[in-house]
């Protein structure tokens, strides 16, 4: 809370010692906060004042004439107030109005983002698209997004502005526009997939969120970082919208116009039944693509009882056989996370990545922990003889 009082000799500031000997202390308790709590009441002592009185080191103050010195110290310690407030306000810890980078990405500082389109993906989850501004207010702003971007699997924080709640959620697709689109119109976009949880605090936020509002998101922040060819094989082992990550990763190391990142993928896929298969189109398409890179196991609670499977191969909760199944050949489980399975080519041939709900994370491979460290591996590749070395909780 900055604290400006008035008096006869101009504006005083009363952390310094030397200004708060020109303040009486009736006035300082008439002294009225321009920034801060409003509750403030003239005849309480607030901690500003606890700390003048103990550093005038005097017991009366006396009045004293201000000089030259006395306005450059007002003049820098006003200016560094000012400074501090517009940091603070900025990175949105004070309460006050954030100055705003619309569009713009930055790891420390919620930013508005307009929604332009939305979409079902299915009975629970849609597809939110929201506008990125290009070129960025700050050439730095924008190197560490990009290059927080270009590290590995990356996600965003997004902001219930109305009870201050944050919640992570990982793009499917960001673009930027191309260098010729220079008509104005910014083309870039950044897709968030969201599944509604009933009682949920956030998604029902967002799911809440109408064509041309705004909400608050700050990122990239890196939740995995890739390091192409560093593994022969990538496992992914996913439930629900937690294929967000896996998707963004798919996306990306397909993606790559030179060829050189030759990973090989598979992803097992689950969810409750064929209605809800998120991005089914486009992870079948990819496989079609890209049959040598990637192979895609879609699994469901439940068939239709009318149909059968038609999209999905597998039924019934994720089991041991079926995950032991889809594992590139394992080194001996002795070996695996030994040391002992480095060879020359990769010192670390096969990754699983896993990330879904609570429910799926503890039958695969153990929760993380409430502080988000990785924790032990258990579950399923727990009794397959992984470890952390070869399994990471998204
Ligand atoms: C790195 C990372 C990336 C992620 N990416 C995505 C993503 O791309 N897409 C995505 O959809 N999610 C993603 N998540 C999950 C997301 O962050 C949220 O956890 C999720 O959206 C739920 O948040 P919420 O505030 O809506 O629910 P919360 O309020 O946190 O509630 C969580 C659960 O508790 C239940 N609950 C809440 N209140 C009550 C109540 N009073 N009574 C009974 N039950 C209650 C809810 O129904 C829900 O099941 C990601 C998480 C992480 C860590």
């Amino acid at each position: 809370m900055f604290l400006l009082w008035r008096m006869p000799g101009g504006y005083l500031y009363p952390h310094s010692p030397a200004l708060c000997r020109g303040v009486e202390e009736t006035a300082i308790r008439a002294a009225t906060p321009i920034a801060g709590r409003s509750s403030y009441r003239s005849d309480s002592v607030s901690p500003v004042l606890v700390k003048a009185r103990f550093t005038t080191g005097s017991s009366r103050w006396q009045p004293r004439r201000g000089g030259p010195a006395v306005t450059l110290t007002v003049v820098v310690v006003a200016s560094l107030a000012a400074l501090l407030y517009c940091d603070y306000s900025r990175t949105n810890y004070f309460v006050g109005k954030p100055k705003s980078r619309p569009g713009n990405l930055e790891p420390l500082a919620y930013n508005p983002f307009t929604l332009i389109h939305r979409e079902e993906l299915s009975p629970t989850t849609s597809l939110f698209r929201f506008r990125v501004e290009y070129p960025y207010r700050s050439k730095d702003m924008e190197d560490l997004a990009e290059r927080i971007q270009a590290a590995g699997l990356w996600s965003v924080d997004l902001k219930d502005h109305f009870v201050q709640t944050c919640r992570s959620y990982t793009p499917i697709a960001w673009s930027v526009p191309a260098s010729s689109s220079r008509d104005g119109e910014p083309k870039a976009y950044m897709d968030l997939m969201v599944k509604l949880y009933p009682h949920g605090s956030v998604s029902r936020f967002v799911h809440a969120t109408r064509i041309g509002d705004a909400v608050e998101i700050r990122g990239p922040i890196l939740t995995w970082q890739y390091t192409p060819n560093k593994h022969k094989h990538i496992v992914m082992i996913s439930g629900g919208t937690g294929v967000a990550p896996m998707y963004q990763l798919i996306t990306r190391i397909l993606g790559t116009e030179d060829g050189c990142d030759q990973t090989q993928m598979t992803l097992v896929y689950a969810n409750r039944s064929e209605q809800d298969i998120p991005l089914y189109n486009e992870l079948t398409e990819l496989q079609r693509k890209y049959p040598d890179r990637l192979n895609v196991h879609f699994v469901v609670d439940k068939a239709s009882p009318d149909t059968g499977l038609v999209k999905a191969q597998h039924e019934g909760l994720l089991s041991r056989e079926l995950i032991a199944s889809v594992l590139p050949s394992l080194p001996p489980h002795s070996t695996v996370g030994s040391g002992s399975d480095i060879s020359p080519l990769s010192a670390n041939p096969i990754m699983v990545l896993v990330s879904g709900p609570p429910g799926m994370m503890q039958l695969v491979c153990g929760n993380k922990f409430i502080d988000s460290s990785q924790g032990e591996v258990t579950g399923i590749l727990g009794q397959l003889g992984l470890t952390n070395r070869n399994v990471f909780k998204l």
